[in-house]
């Protein structure tokens, strides 16, 4: 068991339990000054060109390619998930960020010209994006890495400065995060990363960042969502899922079992965008569920390279699957594999090893299939239509993610677009949210807003929308005096808009309309 010292928070290997230090926390009355830092440096890294700033991210993803083992160990040590999954789950996302922002912050960041409409000729229009200033970055403690740097290098590049707040769970990872900054040689002040609890993360946003983007639970996210809308700060949130995966009787059920497996068990279960509700069609269930057993029976659970699934990461979330799992089972639930919670070894002090379960008979309206469990479970439910497999998959407050299972992709295609869910896969499970070039978020109490995509980097920039006249004429055709026109715009707008467009009138109108503007004012005549 760690000792807490004042003022730091303790880092626990959460699959042995032994203390790996403690990490100096940010002092709530440290906050103004940090902010103060933050708009300092905004002053200067808002005129920074895109280009220039690009070069600090390449240093950054060299640096991380060349610390790709000990980032990985650092990650794996504080998660207790296993170091291959520290590197695909948590690095390769953030190596992959950079390349997209690579690749396209110029262009997306740059001004974009649009069209004017013919009633304004001889105008131009463009948006402009500008930084928006201090960005706050929340951050949960299942994806130390990904989670926070994804959304703080998307907004780096826009101009912003950021203040990120990881979580208390894993603030080693935060001090990583830290120093891959500081030894790729960013500019003071530019990212500042402050340790604390939910205090801090409260004070943090009442002292009034100018964008905050939080990944979290949901009812964090409606506590930071009334905090800002007080203030009028815009959000984004990225909130937690109960993930449906429904398994067609034509489903290529060996990969469907293999996909249920790692997207249901990886990081213990610990995952957003986890698998955590299973509806298979009656006539494959029996084969699905013997198949699903024997593949949970076969992985490894261990730290070392050839385990597939470590420890699970925060004891309260220990408590929240036992809640799950022990109702269910009280419920007449039926656990397949695993162990039952009185046989868990989950001491804090001796590690939170949890087996991965199977449950059957389970009803719709337990809490392990309502709530999110965010453990090693896997709850597997029999449906007869496709009509109900849809009614079951929506009937949840979460819609973050989903996936389909069937040869038939045109069913797939279907059924997918009538889920509730910000992201939806045929044949595949989680990958999306490594595809940045697809908007990633929720819907319902998944949370509010997107980011990767085509927004990914502008989501963080203020919008001036801009129109330019060379300035020329006298005055507009809609402008004073009103005399003598109210005929001549209705004809316009007759032969403009009407489904039989009649370009010859609407020309000799506008022309009149223009000689009408360019004619002197009353008092000048
Ligand atoms: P959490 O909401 O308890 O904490 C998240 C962060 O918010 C932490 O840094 C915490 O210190 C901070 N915080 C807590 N209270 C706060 C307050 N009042 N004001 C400001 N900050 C506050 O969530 P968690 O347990 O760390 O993470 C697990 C949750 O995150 C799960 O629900 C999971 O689904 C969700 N999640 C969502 C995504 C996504 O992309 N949608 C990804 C990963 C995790």
């Amino acid at each position: 068991m760690s000792t807490v010292l004042p003022n730091t928070l303790p880092v626990t290997n959460p699959a042995t339990g032994e203390n790996l230090g403690a990490v100096p926390v940010c002092p709530a009355d440290g906050v103004p000054a940090l902010y103060a830092r933050s708009r300092t440096a905004f002053a200067a890294w808002r005129t920074t060109p895109v280009a220039e700033r690009l070069k600090y991210l390449k240093r950054l993803r060299e640096t991380m390619v060349a610390e790709l083992d000990d980032i990985a160990g650092q990650v794996a040590e504080e998660t207790g998930k296993v170091a291959m999954e520290a590197m695909t789950t948590d690095i390769l996302p953030v190596l992959e960020a950079i390349r997209h922002i690579e690749r396209h912050a110029e262009k997306s960041l740059g001004a974009q010209k649009t069209t004017t409409p013919l009633l304004f000729i001889g105008k131009t229009s463009y948006v402009v994006y500008k930084p928006r200033g201090v960005v706050l970055v929340i951050a949960p403690w299942n994806f130390p890495l990904q989670l926070p740097m994804v959304p703080m290098l998307n907004a780096l590049i826009a101009g912003n400065t950021v203040v990120l707040k990881p979580s208390e769970v894993t603030p080693r990872v935060g001090v990583v995060i830290e120093r891959l900054f500081k030894a790729s040689g960013w500019p003071e002040g530019v990212v500042q990363v402050a340790h604390g609890g939910k205090d801090l993360g409260a004070a943090l946003v009442d002292a009034g960042p100018d964008y905050i983007f939080f990944t979290g639970s949901a009812r964090t996210g409606q506590i930071i969502q009334q905090a800002a809308a007080r203030q009028l700060i815009p959000t984004t949130l990225e909130l937690g899922g109960k993930d449906p995966m429904i398994v067609f009787n034509d489903a290529p059920l060996d990969r469907a079992v293999q996909a249920a497996i790692w997207g249901g068990l990886m990081n213990s279960g610990q995952v957003c965008m986890a698998v955590e509700r299973i509806y298979v069609e009656r006539s494959v269930y029996d084969r699905f569920v013997d198949k699903l057993c024997a593949e949970v029976r076969n992985l490894r659970q261990g730290t070392d390279a050839s385990s597939d699934i470590g420890s699970m990461t925060f004891p309260h979330q220990v408590d929240i699957v036992r809640r799950h799992v022990s109702a269910a089972l009280a419920e007449g639930a039926v656990l397949q594999t695993g162990r039952p919670p009185e046989e868990w070894r989950t001491a804090p002090e001796s590690g939170l090893w949890l087996e991965p379960m199977v449950l059957t008979n389970v009803r719709q309206d337990m809490a392990v299939v309502q709530e999110e469990t965010f453990g090693p479970v896997l709850p597997v439910i029999p449906f007869d239509t496709e009509e109900e497999a849809i009614a079951l998959a929506n009937d949840s407050e979460y819609g973050l993610s989903a996936s389909v299972w069937t040869a038939a992709v045109g069913r797939g295609r279907r059924v997918a677009s009538q889920l509730v869910s910000g992201n939806v896969l045929v044949n595949d499970v989680v990958i999306t949210i490594v595809n940045h070039d697809l908007p990633f978020g929720g819907e319902k109490s998944s949370g509010l807003g997107r980011y990767h995509g085509p927004d990914g980097m502008r989501m963080f920039c203020r919008q001036t929308a801009v129109m330019v006249d060379k300035g020329k004429r006298l005055r507009e055709v809609n402008w004073f005096p009103y005399a003598g026109k109210y005929g001549l715009f209705k004809t316009l707008l007759e032969s403009y808009y009407s489904s039989n467009r009649n370009w010859p009138k609407f020309l000799s109108t506008y022309l009149k309309l223009l000689r009408h503007a360019s004619k002197p004012s009353r008092e000048e005549k």
